[in-house]
């Protein structure tokens, strides 16, 4: 018969809490919180819960779908360095495309498993020993580290402009998208000139709707009512719509003449294609990627 003595239980618990994973708890899984978890899991560590308020991954490419919506760096460096991705549309992909990625991405590494949607971390407390996480009354645990990946540009804020409130328009903000909102043939003011401001003037002039973006520090107080750009036009510190769309046509020619010197490039006579067509079969391979098409 083998009798435990007490003291050898107690070495064998030592031992093995010293031996046992660290408990990891990754607050958010937007890029940053799933790209660690699959780092994390990668690295044979298991011992780690994601915590994400909202229903799915994706963060911001899940929250913000206002149209016109793309990367501003180009998607092959927007992307996981270990989940390339050779069939992006384009150099600057649209927002749903984005997250459509990051969905595969998640799918691939199985990542889910170890998040906890719909948990919105409410308090991190450090008690002496760990970390005591919880969601409102709900306590979710003890952990050895926390990571806080919650991103800083989830909290659609509305400048503080006099009359805003009573602005008798569709008022949208681009991080809460309304897509039920008409735009053709409207009069669109766009308050912000950032990424998204711009991709939304060039996205209504599509919709054939006529944009202005305006700075955000400049008041929107037309005495008359009718043009909220006239005011920033007249105050010298608006980027004007006219400066707005010829940005925007010199972006479009600029990148159309570089399409265009690639593709003579590419399919000219005596062009990179025909010389590809030369190479052994084996050197003309598809590109590698983790995440399936
Ligand atoms: C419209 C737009 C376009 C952008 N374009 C580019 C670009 O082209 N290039 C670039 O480099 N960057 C761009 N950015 C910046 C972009 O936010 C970052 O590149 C990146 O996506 C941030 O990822 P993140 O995981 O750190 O944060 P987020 O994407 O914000 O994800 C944070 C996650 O944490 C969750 N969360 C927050 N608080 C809690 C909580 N208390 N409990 C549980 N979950 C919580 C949120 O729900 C969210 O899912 C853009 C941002 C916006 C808004």
């Amino acid at each position: 018969m083998s009798v435990s003595s007490p003291s050898r239980t107690h070495r064998a618990k030592g031992a093995s809490d010293m031996l046992r994973q660290p408990r990891i708890a990754v607050i958010g899984a937007g890029f940053s919180g799933m790209g660690l978890g699959i780092r994390l899991k990668g690295a044979g560590l298991t011992d780690f819960t994601i915590f994400e308020k909202a229903s799915t991954v994706g963060g911001t490419w899940r929250d913000n779908t206002y149209p016109g919506l793309s990367c501003d760096i180009p998607s092959r460096y927007y992307s996981y360095s270990f989940a390339p991705n050779p069939y992006w549309s384009k150099s600057f992909s649209p927002g749903p495309e984005i997250q459509r990625y990051i969905e595969k991405v998640a799918k691939k590494a199985d990542i889910k498993k170890w998040i906890k949607f719909g948990t919105t971390v409410t308090s991190v407390k450090w008690d002496g020993r760990h970390w005591q996480l919880a969601a409102g009354d709900r306590d979710l645990g003890e952990f050895d580290f926390v990571v806080s990946a919650v991103g800083f540009l989830h909290h659609p804020t509305f400048p503080d402009i006099d009359g805003l409130d009573s602005f008798a328009g569709t008022l949208v903000h681009t991080a809460q998208w309304d897509s039920s909102t008409q735009w053709a043939g409207k009069r669109v003011g766009v308050i912000g000139t950032g990424s998204s401001g711009t991709q939304v003037v060039g996205s209504c002039r599509r919709r054939r709707c006529v944009a202005g973006a305006l700075r955000e520090d400049t008041a929107v107080d037309d005495p008359d009512g009718q043009d909220p750009v006239q005011p920033a036009r007249k105050a010298g510190r608006a980027i004007r719509p006219r400066a707005v769309e010829a940005h925007l046509r010199l972006l479009g020619e600029g990148a159309g003449r570089v399409r265009r010197a690639l593709h003579r490039a590419w399919r000219g006579p005596g062009g990179l294609q025909a010389g590809a067509a030369r190479l052994p079969r084996r050197s003309r391979g598809r590109p590698e990627s983790c995440v399936p098409s």
